[in-house]
């Protein structure tokens, strides 16, 4: 591309102007345009892989879908389509788009202070933390706030090479922890890790579910000398398709991290805040981690948000220097607003006992359908609304993706990862929307003709 510095300020003072229209005054011509310019622009500036991969999104219409504004579980494209959100982001709506008691926290925050001077200290942060740590299980207290999941994983990490003085993790086969290279790491998939090696050294990856097989790697770490600073794991796996460990694993894993003298990091930054029908994952099992990771919903869908937490006697290690880990945009006091108001929107709307009551729900739902056309739903997995669709293959979850799509229902699916699709709506999701998208699956179901 020629450099044109002229262009690029007149563009971007278009762009800000139609931003900055009150809502529902962008003239459909003008959304259009937008729509138009918006498939070029990721064709020529950002990847036009994603134009390939996603292909439900493409082919819905004439130009790509172009995300313009949603509210709730309702998501509204350029053109006015209207779409039942069943996605949710992968979980970072938990409380839906745009919920008005969060949005209405962050202007106001936005109008006396957005970001934070570096130097002073600022009460939101203090106060998110003390309400977190009043939320969180046993004896979890300290945390640190950053902006995005893998973020929150780096920092567990690095806490739990610090504490311990070792450098070795055990982590789980299909886990995901986000793509920045310490978290990338602990990922159990190949395809992700494998042009990127060397990753970090000393990391041992086992099935999930598995208690027994992290003992075995514990103890032959321990004979050989390979120290292991902590477990890894997420509570429920989340990006492996909603993967239930078995009950007593957890309580193993803590037995077993105890034994050898290890940490226990739970990765929560799906399962947290009310996903699974508890407000953290661990919750089920009434486990306390060392180490929790936050964040996707912890931001309320508003401002993104993530952290980590500890216990006193571990966050000592972070005392004599708190320098060793710092991020200057993370914790904001615009994402602690986020925060604090969505915490109080999970208080008001019950929102765990939603995501259970709702989660069972679907999941007899999806069940019946499977049974009812049979050849495309083998299995259905997950905890509250935490929901794995497994298909036969990923083809006919390609298709299902896509039909729904077209029928108006926002799912994950793309063509080459589409055997399992989570069903991951905001908690408060009112069941005449679930009725409507479970019903548009069966149109789905039907229409594919499998048996
Ligand atoms: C999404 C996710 C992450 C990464 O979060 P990002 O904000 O995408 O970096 C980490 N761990 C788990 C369990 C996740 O689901």
């Amino acid at each position: 591309m020629t450099r044109n510095i002229q262009e690029a300020f007149e563009e971007a003072i278009d762009f800000v102007n139609i931003i900055k229209k009150p809502a529902g005054t962008v003239s459909l011509e003008e959304r259009q345009k937008v729509a138009k310019e918006t498939v070029e622009n990721f064709r020529d500036y950002i990847n036009k892989g994603f134009l390939e991969y996603r292909k439900s999104v493409t082919e819905a219409g004439e130009f790509a879908v172009t995300e313009w504004t949603g509210q709730g579980s309702i998501l509204k494209d350029a053109l006015d389509r209207e779409y039942i959100d069943i996605l949710g982001g992968f979980g970072l709506y938990s409380y839906g788009i745009r919920h008005p008691r969060i949005v209405e926290a962050v202007k106001a925050q936005l109008d006396r202070s957005p970001q934070y001077s570096q130097e002073m200290l600022d009460p939101l942060r203090a106060k998110l933390a003390r309400v977190i740590a009043k939320l969180a299980p046993g004896d979890i207290q300290y945390g640190f706030f950053a902006n995005s999941g893998t973020e929150a994983v780096e920092g567990a990490m690095k806490l739990a090479k610090f504490y311990t003085g070792k450098k070795g993790f055990i982590s789980m086969l299909k886990g995901f922890h986000g793509k920045t290279l310490g978290s990338l790491s602990l990922m159990g998939k190949n395809d992700y890790r494998a042009p990127l090696l060397p990753l970090l050294e000393g990391i041992r990856h086992v099935d999930f579910g598995d208690a027994e097989a992290v003992e075995y790697e514990l103890k032959h770490a321990k004979a050989v000398g390979d120290e292991i600073a902590a477990v890894v794991a997420e509570p429920i796996q989340g990006e492996a398709g909603a993967i239930v460990p078995p009950d007593d694993y957890w309580p193993r894993l803590r037995e077993i991290c105890d034994k050898y003298d290890v940490l226990l990091i739970a990765d929560e930054v799906q399962t947290g805040f009310g996903r699974t029908g508890e407000i953290f994952g661990v919750d089920h099992w009434d486990v306390q981690p060392d180490i929790m990771c936050f964040g996707k919903a912890l931001g309320g869908g508003v401002v993104p948000m993530s952290g980590f937490f500890s216990t006193p006697k571990i966050w000592e290690v972070m005392e004599p220097n708190p320098f060793m880990h710092t991020t200057t945009t993370g914790g904001n006091p615009l994402a602690c607003a986020s925060a604090l108001a969505a915490i109080t929107v999970m208080h008001e709307e019950n929102l765990p006992a939603q995501a259970a009551e709702k989660g069972a729900y679907v999941t007899k739902r999806l069940r019946e359908l499977g049974e009812r056309y049979p050849g495309i739903l083998h299995d259905v997995t997950g905890m509250g609304l935490l929901i794995g669709m497994h298909f036969v293959d990923d083809e006919i979850g390609y298709h299902v993706a896509s039909g729904l799509f077209a029928r108006g229902v926002v799912t994950a699916g793309t063509l080459t990862n589409a055997k399992c699709i989570r069903f991951e709506p905001a908690l408060n999701i009112p069941y005449e929307l679930l009725d409507e998208a479970l019903n548009r699956m069966e149109d789905v179901f039907k229409s594919l003709n499998v048996s």
